[in-house]
């Protein structure tokens, strides 16, 4: 079986066959995942299923665990749930996942430039020239169009720019925020943002907001200029529970859509 790009579901997925006994090769171009902005939080159910897989173990390594959030919503805290959740970066969950993969699954680095399909034989070209063959070919290039548009699968945008996910750090301690989880609901309906929740990554105190907005609004650059005014501005609320707190990083903004 050939599996091209090796991100989570890609890397998840040859774990899982080569122990079922498959003959797998896993293709892609970059040895060591780049950093990127991505999904930063599941939930308990979705560990439940790397369970099933034999991989919790290695995921919860890889992840700081919550079990007590905090809600706010209309400025006032609204619930505590006592449920798991795990924080994660990206790049280090897929290059940990990698690290799982079994001798007989080494990781071929190379990309792939031509694929062609049949009934039971399926054959990669990768730019080097080097061929692979396979009986199963799976396409896990994720937000990569060419490999899948080669073997035309279509990918059918429910919501184009839907809206956006920001990622920034937060300068203040795990210890000084003194809690696990803290989500905030915004105000106002008029201010086109879902809810921002500040978690931890390791010692890292890590904020992800989602907003109604495409990155090509205004309000993205402002937002981006000047988060903590901003920020302040939307949910006073933060201020009470992380003080006087500045956004220690660059805001990464990415454009959802849905597919
Ligand atoms: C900001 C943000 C927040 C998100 N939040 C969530 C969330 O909360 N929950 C959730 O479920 N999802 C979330 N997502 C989506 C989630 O991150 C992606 O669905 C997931 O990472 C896709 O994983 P993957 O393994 O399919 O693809 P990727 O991790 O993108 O891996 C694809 C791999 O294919 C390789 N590749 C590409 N082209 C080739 C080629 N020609 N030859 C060989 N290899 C190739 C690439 O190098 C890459 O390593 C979020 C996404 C973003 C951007």
């Amino acid at each position: 079986m050939a599996i091209v790009g090796a991100g989570l579901a890609g890397t998840v997925l040859a774990i899982t066959l080569a122990k079922a006994g498959r003959k797998v090769a896993l293709i892609d171009p970059h040895r060591v995942h780049h950093d990127e902005f991505r999904a930063e939080k599941t939930r308990d159910e979705q560990m439940g299923l790397f369970d099933k897989l034999g991989l919790g173990q290695v995921f919860r390594s890889l992840s700081t665990p919550m079990t007590d959030l905090h809600v706010f919503r209309f400025g006032q805290l609204f619930e505590r749930k006592q449920t798991f959740e795990y924080a994660f970066s990206y790049a280090p969950l897929v290059n940990g996942m990698r690290a799982a993969l079994p001798p007989e699954v080494p990781l071929t680095v190379g990309k792939v430039a031509e694929v062609s399909t049949g009934p039971d034989r399926q054959r990669l070209v990768l730019t080097d020239g080097s061929v692979i063959d396979a009986r199963l070919l799976v396409v896990a290039t994720g937000y990569s169009e060419a490999v899948r548009r080669a073997i035309g699968v279509e990918r059918i945008e429910e919501s184009k720019a839907h809206s956006l996910s920001m990622g920034f750090d937060l300068a203040i301690t795990p210890q000084e925020f003194g809690l696990q989880s803290l989500t905030f609901y915004a105000r106002r309906v008029a201010d086109r943002i879902a809810f921002l929740t500040i978690f931890r990554i390791g010692e890292r105190l890590r904020a992800n907001m989602f907003v109604y907005r495409t990155v090509a609004d205004p309000w993205v650059r402002a937002f981006r200029e000047n988060p903590q005014k901003m920020l302040l501005d939307l949910m006073p609320e933060i201020a009470q529970r992380c003080g006087n707190f500045a956004v220690a990083s660059e805001v990464e903004v990415r454009q959802v859509s849905l597919t």
